[in-house]
């Protein structure tokens, strides 16, 4: 069983096996979630991320896959990467955002994460619709098929706790 839990603040402050980062499919940093990572967790994530620019993703990290690396400084053994869609008003992406989450959690089991925190991805610079996202984050971790024991959504603003909150139900 999985138990899902909401927490509010900075998802670089939280301790957790693994810390999901809504990273860009470069993994070379960026704003949002990304920079706070890279700047608390230090160099050694952006070593670990070139390394995989220049072997597995050349082209980068395509949009809906996770990949793992070292926390570095942060309190936690693995940041997950993940690339969400940027939300489109003409297309239906929300396939990819669920994959970010689905394949988050299967690399999580690969590494045998038990606790994993997820911020709200593609809910910042990539503009997806706050209350979409939450559904489609917790209808995908409801129904993922995984030996992660707690999925903790950590939520930077009181709005996006209370969307999350609302929607967990
Ligand atoms: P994306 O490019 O996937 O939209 P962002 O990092 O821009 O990713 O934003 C994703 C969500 O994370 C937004 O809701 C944003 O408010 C939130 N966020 C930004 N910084 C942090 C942080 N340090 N901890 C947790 N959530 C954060």
């Amino acid at each position: 069983m999985t138990t899902i839990t909401l927490a509010q603040g900075d998802i670089t402050a939280q301790s957790a096996d693994a810390i999901v980062n809504a990273a860009n499919s470069s993994l070379l940093g960026g704003g949002g979630v990304d920079g706070a990572i890279h700047r608390r967790g230090g160099p050694a994530i952006l070593e670990e991320c070139r390394k995989l620019r220049a072997s597995h993703y050349g082209k980068g990290l395509p949009t809906g896959r996770a990949v793992a690396t070292t926390a570095g400084n942060l309190d936690a053994r693995w940041v997950i990467h993940t690339v969400g869609p940027v939300w489109s008003a003409s297309e239906d992406r929300s396939g990819l955002l669920a994959s970010c989450y689905r394949e988050s959690l299967r690399v999580a089991d690969e590494l045998g994460a038990r606790t994993v925190a997820f911020p709200a991805i593609s809910t910042g610079v990539y503009r997806w619709p706050m209350e979409d996202a939450a559904r489609i984050a917790l209808d995908t971790v409801r129904a993922a098929r995984t030996a992660v024991e707690e999925v903790r959504f950590v939520l930077f603003d009181e709005r996006a706790f209370e969307v999350f909150t609302r929607e967990l139900g």
